[in-house]
C-alpha cells in the first residue's frame, strides 16, 4: 500500500495552553514495498509523523492517505512498533505473538500457526515457551517484530526499534530486521535518528529539519552491497557513505 503526506501540518496545545506547531508542511509518497526511513533531530516530529500514519492523530492542515483514501482513525492497515517492546510479561512469547491476533477475533489454531510461522521468521524458533524476561533485549525486539508481522498490516511502522540496544545487538537486528521486512514485501517507515541505519536499511531517506520538522532532503539510498550480510568488509563502506551523507547535509552535530 502507497502512503503519503500532503501538506501536512500538525500543532498540538501544550500543557500550559500555548500552542507548539511539531511538524509544518511535510510532503512526501512512500510507493507500496518501499522501506523509508525518516531521520532529524529529536523533537521535530518523527513519531508525530507515525502516529498520524497509524490515524492516532489526526493533522491540524493536509492530509494523510493511505491507498490514495484519507486516514480517519486507527486502522487495521498499520502495524505499529516501538523502542520499547511492550511485551506483556505475563505471557509468554508465543501468547504475546498471538496477542494482536486475538484482539481481531481469529480463530485459536489459525492463531497459533500464524504465530510460530512469524517466530520462524524472526528467528525465534524453540523460544515460544519462554517468557520476556528470559530473552535477552534484541530477541524481545525479534518478538515485538513477530507480533507485528503477525497481524498481517500492510504499512510497517518502526520508532526507533533500536535505539536502547548496545552497538553489535543493533547492527545485528538491523541487519535481521532488513531482511525480514524485505522477505514480507511490505511497505515501511523507519524512523530513527541514526542515519547510518537509515542508510543501512532503506532504500529511501526523507531528512526532517528541527522542529517545526519538514522534508528538508530526500535521499535515494544506492550501496551495490545492500543485498549481502553486513560485516566488517561491507560496514566500513556504510559508516563512510553515511559519514558523507552528514558532511554534505551538514547534519554532524544535529542528527548525529
Ligand atoms: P520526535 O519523535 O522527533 O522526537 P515528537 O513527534 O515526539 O518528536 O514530538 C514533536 C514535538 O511535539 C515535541 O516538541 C513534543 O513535545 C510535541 N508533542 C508530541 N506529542 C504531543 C502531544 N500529544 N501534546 C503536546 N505536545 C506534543
Ligand atoms: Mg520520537
Amino acid at each position: 500500500m502507497a502512503l503519503e503526506f500532503r501538506n501536512v501540518t500538525k500543532e498540538f496545545t501544550t500543557n500550559s495552553g500555548a500552542r507548539l506547531t511539531a511538524v509544518t508542511d511535510v510532503s512526501f509518497r512512500v510507493e507500496p514495498g518501499e522501506f523509508v526511513s525518516v531521520v532529524g533531530p529529536s523533537g521535530c516530529g518523527k513519531s508525530t509523523i507515525l502516529s498520524m500514519t497509524a490515524g492516532l492523530y489526526q493533522p491540524t492542515q493536509g492530509e494523510v492517505l493511505v491507498s490514495d483514501r484519507a486516514v480517519t482513525g486507527p486502522n487495521s492497515h498499520v502495524g505499529f512498533m516501538l523502542q520499547k517492546d511492550l511485551l506483556l510479561p505475563w505471557r509468554s512469547i508465543l501468547n504475546n505473538v498471538e496477542f494482536g491476533l486475538e484482539a481481531r477475533g481469529v480463530a485459536k489454531a489459525e492463531r497459533r500457526e500464524r504465530a510460530m510461522a512469524e517466530l520462524a521468521h524472526c528467528q525465534l524458533a524453540g523460544f515460544e515457551n519462554h517468557y520476556p524476561y528470559q530473552l535477552s533485549g534484541g530477541m524481545r525486539q525479534r518478538a515485538a517484530l513477530a507480533r507485528t508481522l503477525a497481524i498481517d498490516p500492510e504499512i510497517i511502522l518502526l520508532d526507533e526499534p533500536f535505539s536502547a540496544l548496545d552497538a553489535q545487538t543493533k547492527l545485528l537486528l538491523q541487519n535481521s530486521f532488513a531482511g525480514t521486512i524485505a522477505e514480507t514485501g511490505k511497505t515501511t517507515l523507519l524512523i530513527t535518528h541514526d542515519l547510518a541505519e537509515a542508510v543501512l536499511m532503506s532504500d529511501r531517506i526523507l531528512v526532517l529539519s528541527e522542529r517545526p520538522g519538514t522534508v528538508m532532503a530526500e535521499i535515494k539510498v544506492e550501496l551495490p552491497q545492500r543485498d549481502k550480510p553486513i560485516n566488517r568488509r561491507t560496514m566500513p563502506e556504510v559508516a563512510d557513505y553515511a559519514a558523507q551523507l552528514f558532511k554534505h547535509l551538514k547534519l554532524e552535530e544535529k542528527a548525529a
